[in-house]
């Protein structure tokens, strides 16, 4: 096994999805009253995620998240505990103030590109099926959270061996959906 460590759900092998998966819940990490979070529909984006923001379990260097509409995402058991990260933040993480896991991420833009999408963690799940990871955004962003930079190269490698194409950003297909919504903003979108 590689003595790179990415993340569990990433080190200990990617499950499959199922297909006709259709969501599950998920659960905060407190022992007791945890916070439910219903999520009514299988994930789509599934990825690993550098960035400083996306919350990871402890000693993960990423995190593993995906998105999934809005209107399938709510909370059923003690939504007392939940608070906004960071109001200001593009995507308000709705966490648990009394584990610190991240339940699910919300865009209250409506002029963004994501907006209608929420950002979830299937880990918090019991249930088994739900998208796997395709690939891994914000990698050189890690070296922000403590990583030193002489790991990159091993870093890199592990995740392609994993199939988890490594890209500084989003992955090419999401990129091309965020330039797609600024052309049709600023009225220079053009079909063919
Ligand atoms: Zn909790
Ligand atoms: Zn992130």
């Amino acid at each position: 096994m590689s003595t790179v460590h990415l993340h569990p759900s990433l080190d200990n092998g990617i499950r499959p999805e199922q297909p006709g998966f259709s969501g599950g819940t998920l659960q905060c990490l407190c022992a007791t009253d945890k916070v439910e979070v219903k999520v009514a529909a299988q994930t789509l984006h599934n990825h690993a995620c550098g960035c400083t923001k996306c919350w990871k379990p402890a000693g993960a260097t990423f995190a593993v998240i995906a998105v999934v509409p809005r209107d399938k995402v709510s909370v059923v058991a003690h939504g007392e505990k939940l608070h906004i990260v960071d109001e200001s933040a593009v995507i308000q993480r709705h966490a648990c103030r009394a584990c610190g896991a991240h339940l699910f991420g919300r865009i209250e833009n409506k002029d963004h590109a994501f907006y209608g999408l929420d950002f979830v963690h299937t880990e918090l799940s019991p249930q088994q099926g739900w998208a796997a990871p395709g690939f891994a955004a914000f990698v050189s962003s890690v070296i922000e959270s403590g990583t030193p930079p002489s790991q990159m190269e091993a870093i890199r490698k592990r995740l392609r061996e994993l199939s988890l194409e490594p890209y500084d950003c989003l992955s090419p297909p999401l990129m091309d959906a965020l330039a797609t919504h600024a052309a049709k903003q600023k009225g220079t979108y053009r079909e063919a």
